[in-house]
């Protein structure tokens, strides 16, 4: 309800409220006044009785001696005068109107008019005289008496009191009504109004602010921000691989993740902010800051209170976000700027891969601009065949054999010079072209092995990368075999590399997953091992066969004594899962001397060889002493 209809409508029932206390108040005015009236009557009817009585008694104290003649005429003088009030005096008109009241009156007026002379005349020893008086007014008395009696007291008068009560009690219970209702009504329009506005302001899933109600308090905050010389910090929330989870464990499961994180989020901001769901899983945080170093504790508590994993009822997630953090007034003074900016860190925090939580930095949005461009070229490139994969091959450490290698994208844009295979992938997966490229990669990749396999090494395998959101979007199964189906390659010679917090999400549709690829034949490799943030017992749980141990653990080997026992650990580990460890990185001897000592089996880097294009690795491999030979 808008508020002009509000308004409307609270006037119309104040309205009726107040022309309700009005005619009640209307009514008792009247009740007071028949009453009053009721009241007049008798009392002037009584008086009539009164002075008819003192007139006849001082008749009788003439009679005995006992009073003089001016007394008895004082008292006719008061009776006649009485008698005229009540003919003529406005406030005896209701005594006038009741049945016989008037004739009575008049009739009355007349007989004292014919009265008088005998009156004045009146001695004492007219005993005859003051008897036959006495006797006429006798009449008089009597009449007024039954008057009086009828209708100025007794049950009639009772009645009327009734009446009189009853029309009281109708009139409070009637106004009491109309105001119950009336403000009933009023609670109701304002309950409504409430709840439409609460409607139109909130999130119906998690109740949060919405959008509309977020611009609202970022005004606010800003404005009071500003008087007071303070500063804001905005965090922008992001959820990794939301759609994937929604798509796989069902929206059931997307929902109450999305309001578990709701709460978390406003249980960790508290009382120094307000969180708003913008759409989807995005959230925004406004935090008012007393300390300019607080937005970054902050947007740590935020991520640490999102990684706890979240209990399902058939396992557990653990959720990963990335948060982007911009500064009042340091990144922007309008909601707008600020809100661009936080975007722009979440989004490079997204793509970054080295950290979750990044505050805005300026120079991220040309960045940003400069991957919107990046991406209309990568799709030329995809489209014309423009991308290359060069080749990196995979040694047994004792025995320097080729295991086999991996396909590591390259592209030198004509445009762009050369872009990073990280960049690309970044782009790519901002840009909704990760599933295309992921597919280009890998049917180039099969096609390529299946050339190597032709020309005489059976035994070679291909290590493909996997972006993460390809992965979790479930269908990489289906790809992978209608790939395998058209290059006809082995299923068994081709490994998919996946990062380590791809399989954060150890939910079961990413289990699953892993699980079909594997019974498609296909091995599964965990890369840049000791990054992320698998525990060891949840690699137990999923389906893989190789670890690549992240080149920073290689490169510390030689120097940091906790990098070799934290290599030593992970070796054991994966020989106790079965499981085939690659060191990637190796760039000096020392470290592919003690990695073989500690019992790596495989091992990649620059000492033994760089990625290289198809052709040298065709060389390469035809210098290999099992070339020609089907399997190793
Ligand atoms: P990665 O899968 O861990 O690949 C190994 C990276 O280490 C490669 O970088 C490789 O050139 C580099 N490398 C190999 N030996 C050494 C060494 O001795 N020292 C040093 N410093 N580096 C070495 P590259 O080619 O730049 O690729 C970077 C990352 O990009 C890859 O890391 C992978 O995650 C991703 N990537 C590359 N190609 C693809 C692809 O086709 N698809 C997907 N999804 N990701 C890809
Ligand atoms: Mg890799
Ligand atoms: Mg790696």
């Amino acid at each position: 309800m808008n508020t002009f209809k509000l308004i409307g409508l609270t006037i119309i029932t104040l309205l009726f409220g107040a022309s309700s206390l009005y005619s009640y108040h209307r009514d008792l005015e009247v009740v007071r006044y028949v009453s009053a009236t009721i009241k007049a009557i008798g009392w002037a009817s009584s008086e009539l009785e009164m002075e008819l009585l003192k007139f006849d008694q001082s008749l009788t104290a003439l009679a005995a001696r006992t009073s003089d003649e001016a007394n008895v005429q004082l008292r006719f003088e008061l009776l006649w005068s009485r008698i005229d009030t009540l003919l003529a005096g406005e406030e005896n008109r209701p005594v006038r109107e009741q049945p016989g009241v008037l004739p009575m009156l008049k009739n009355f007026s007349s007989q004292l008019e014919l009265w008088e002379e005998r009156v004045y005349a009146l001695r004492v020893d007219d005993r005859d005289e003051i008897m036959a008086l006495r006797q006429e007014l006798a009449h008089y008395r009597k009449l007024a008496r039954e008057i009086n009696v009828e209708n100025f007291s007794g049950d009639k008068v009772w009645q009327q009191l009734d009446i009189i009560q009853d029309i009281r009690l109708r009139s409070s219970l009637y106004l009491g009504g109309l105001l119950l209702s009336g403000s009933l009504m009023l609670l109701l329009l304002l309950r409504e109004n409430h709840r439409n506005r609460h409607m139109a302001y909130h999130d119906t899933l998690t109740g949060l602010p919405n959008r509309m109600f977020f611009y609202q308090l970022i005004d606010k905050a800003l404005n009071r921000t500003q008087r007071e010389r303070g500063a804001l910090a905005l965090h922008m929330v992001d959820l990794n691989s939301f759609k994937a989870i929604n798509d796989s464990l069902g929206h059931e499961v997307g929902d109450n993740l999305l309001r578990e994180i709701a709460n978390r989020l406003s249980h960790t901001i508290g009382k120094q902010g307000r969180v708003a769901r913008l759409g989807g899983d995005e959230f925004v945080i406004i935090q008012q800051l007393e300390n300019i170093d607080d937005a970054e504790l902050m947007a740590a508590q935020l991520f640490d209170a999102l990684s706890r994993d979240v209990k399902l009822p058939d396992g557990c997630l653990s959720p990963q976000a990335c948060i982007g953090t911009s500064l009042y007034p340091e990144h922007g003074l309008t909601a707008a700027e600020l809100l661009s900016h936080a975007d722009t860190a979440m989004y490079y925090a997204k793509h970054s891969r080295k950290t979750m939580v990044q505050m805005f930095e300026p120079g991220m949005d040309e960045r940003r601009l400069r991957r919107q461009k990046l991406a209309v070229s990568l799709q030329a490139a995809i489209e014309q065949d423009q991308l290359e994969l060069h080749y990196q091959p995979i040694f047994r450490l004792n025995s320097g054999d080729i295991e086999s290698v991996e396909a590591l994208l390259r592209w030198n844009s004509a445009e762009h010079g050369f872009i990073s295979p990280l960049e690309v992938i970044a782009v790519a997966e901002q840009h909704g072209l990760a599933h295309r490229l992921n597919e280009w990669v890998l049917s180039q990749a099969c096609r390529q092995m299946h050339r190597w396999h032709q020309a005489g090494c059976g035994w070679l395998k291909v290590n493909v990368n996997i972006s993460p959101n390809i992965f979790m979007e479930g269908e990489l199964a289906l790809t992978v075999s209608a790939v395998l189906r058209d290059t006809g390659l082995d299923a068994s010679t081709l490994v998919l590399e996946i990062t380590e917090d791809t399989s954060m999400w150890d939910t079961a549709g990413s289990l699953d997953t892993l699980q079909e690829l594997r019974e498609l034949g296909i091995e599964i490799a965990l890369d840049d091992f000791g990054t992320g943030y698998s525990s060891f017992s949840h690699l137990r749980q999923l389906p893989i066969n190789k670890l690549k141990i992240d080149k920073s653990f290689v490169a510390d080997l030689s120097t940091d004594p906790r990098a070799e026992s934290l290599v030593k650990t992970i070796i054991s580990l994966a020989d106790n899962l079965n499981m085939t460890v690659t060191a990637e990185g190796i760039e000096l001897v020392e470290q592919h001397v003690l990695l073989q000592q500690l019992g790596c089996g495989l091992g990649q880097g620059y000492l033994m060889a760089r990625p290289m294009p198809a052709e040298a690795m065709s060389e390469l491999l035809l210098q290999d002493k099992r070339y020609g030979s089907r399997s190793a």
